[in-house]
C-alpha cells in the first residue's frame, strides 16, 4: 500500500495546478490522472483565452507542459483511476485496481448503478493508498441528448468531441447540436473538413460569447437550424439521416455526422454516496454560494466568519476543485485557479 500526505484525482487544469502547488509546498502528491490524462483540454485545438499566450497554445501542449510542470517539481504522475474511495475515516483509503475479470473497456462501459455496485466489492479488498488529504479534481463529462439511434451510432458519425473526430468527417455533411462556445467551436473545428456544418439550436438565439458567435456566422460553410430539436438518428452501420423538429415541423436530412455540444455533467460519480453534493451533482465546498447559503440559513455561519478552507468539501481533509465544483464558469483559467486554492487549503489543514 502506497501512502501519501495528499493524494490528487484528477488531471486537467485544476489537478495539476494543484499538484504543482503541493509539489512545491514539498508534499510530494501523488496525482491520478484518470483514464484521459489531461482533461478536456486534450480534446481542445487552440487555447486562446489562457493569460500568457499572445498566440494561443494547442491544449494537448498546454496540459503535457502542466504535467511536466508538476513532475519537475516532485509530483508522482499514476497513469491510472481511482475506482473507490473511503473517506469516512482518516487517513482516507483509496482503490485503483480493478477486477481481475473486469477489462478497462468493460468498466469504462458500466452505468451509475454498476459502479456503485463494483465500489462496494473492492472496498473489500485492502485499498491500494493511504492518503491524509485528497483534492478532487475528476472534471466534467460531455452531456448527451438520449435520443434513438444516439447510442448505437457513437463513434459511427456521432460524437461529444469535434476537435477530436473532426478530420474523420472530410467532405461530409454533419450537424452540431447545442448553442453554446462549445457547439461553436466544434462548428469552427468542422469546417476545415466537412463539406456542409449545420447547428441545431433549441433556442431563437445563441447562449455562447459574442466573439464566437460572429465567428460561426459569419462563416459561409455554417449554416443554423433555429428553434429546433434533433428527434432522432437512423442509418445502417453508419448514420446516415436525421430527423429534426424545425419550428414545430419534423423534417429529415441527410448526415453523415452528428455532434453533440450541449454542455458537461461533473463527474462524481467516485464520491457520490461521500460527499456533499448541489442539486445539479456538483460537489459543494465551503466557499460554494449554496453551502454559504445554507449556512446562513442554518446560522452555522455570520456575515463576518471567515471561511479558513474555502475548497474544502463536506468532509474535513477533502478538498475540491475545478469543473467538479464550476458549472457557472468552466474555464481552464479558472479551473487553475481553484486548483491553486485546493492545494494551498491542503497544505495549510495538514500544517494544522
Ligand atoms: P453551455 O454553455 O451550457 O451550452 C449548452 C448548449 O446546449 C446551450 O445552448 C443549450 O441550449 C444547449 N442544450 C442543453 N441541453 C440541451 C438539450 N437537452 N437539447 C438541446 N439543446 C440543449 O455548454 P458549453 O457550450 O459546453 O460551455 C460550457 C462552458 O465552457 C461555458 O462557460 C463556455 O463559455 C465554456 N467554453 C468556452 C470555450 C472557449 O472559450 N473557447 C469553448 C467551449 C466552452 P440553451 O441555450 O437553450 O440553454
Amino acid at each position: 500500500m502506497k501512502k501519501t500526505k495528499l493524494a490528487i484525482i484528477g488531471s486537467g487544469p485544476a489537478g495539476y495546478t494543484a499538484a504543482i502547488y503541493a509539489a512545491r509546498a514539498l508534499l510530494q502528491p501523488l496525482v491520478f490522472t484518470g483514464l484521459e490524462s489531461g482533461g478536456q483540454l486534450m480534446y481542445t485545438t487552440q487555447l486562446e483565452n489562457f493569460p500568457g499566450f499572445p498566440e494561443g497554445v494547442l491544449g494537448p501542449k498546454f496540459m503535457m507542459d502542466l504535467r511536466t510542470q508538476a513532475n519537475n517539481f516532485g509530483a508522482e504522475i499514476i497513469d491510472n483511476q481511482v475506482i473507490a474511495v473511503d473517506f469516512s475515516q482518516q487517513p482516507f483509503k483509496l482503490w485503483t485496481k480493478l477486477p481481475e475479470n473486469l477489462s478497462l473497456a468493460d468498466y469504462k462501459k458500466l452505468n451509475k448503478e454498476e459502479v456503485l455496485k463494483l465500489q462496494t466489492k473492492i472496498k473489500q479488498n485492502p485499498a491500494d493508498v493511504e492518503a491524509e488529504s485528497v483534492i478532487i479534481a475528476t472534471g466534467a463529462r460531455a452531456i448527451t441528448l438520449g435520443v434513438p439511434g444516439e447510442r448505437k451510432f457513437m463513434g459511427k458519425g456521432v460524437s461529444v468531441c469535434a476537435v477530436c473526430d473532426a478530420a474523420f468527417f472530410r467532405d461530409r455533411e454533419v450537424f452540431v447540436i447545442g448553442g453554446g462556445d462549445s457547439a461553436m467551436e466544434d462548428a469552427m473545428a468542422l469546417t476545415k473538413f466537412a463539406k456542409t456544418v449545420t447547428i441545431i439550436h433549441r433556442r431563437a438565439e445563441f447562449r455562447a460569447s459574442k466573439i464566437m458567435q460572429d465567428r460561426v456566422l459569419s462563416n459561409p460553410k455554417i449554416k443554423v437550424l433555429w428553434n429546433s430539436n434533433l428527434k432522432e438518428i437512423l442509418g445502417d452501420k453508419m448514420v446516415e439521416k436525421i430527423k429534426v423538429e424545425v419550428e414545430g415541423e419534423v423534417k429529415e436530412f441527410k448526415a453523415e455526422g452528428v455532434f453533440m455540444a450541449i454542455g458537461h455533467q461533473p463527474a462524481t460519480s467516485l464520491v457520490v454516496d461521500q460527499l456533499l453534493l448541489s442539486p445539479k451533482g456538483y460537489l459543494i465546498t465551503n466557499n460554494s454560494a449554496s453551502k454559504q447559503g445554507l449556512d446562513l440559513a442554518s446560522k452555522n455561519l455570520d456575515d463576518h466568519q471567515v471561511v479558513v478552507y474555502p475548497s474544502m468539501t463536506s468532509v474535513e481533509g477533502v478538498f475540491a476543485a475545478g469543473d467538479v465544483i464550476d458549472f457557472h464558469y468552466s474555464q481552464a483559467i479558472v479551473a487553475a485557479g481553484t486548483g491553486a486554492k485546493a492545494a494551498l487549503d491542503a497544505e495549510k489543514w495538514l500544517n494544522q
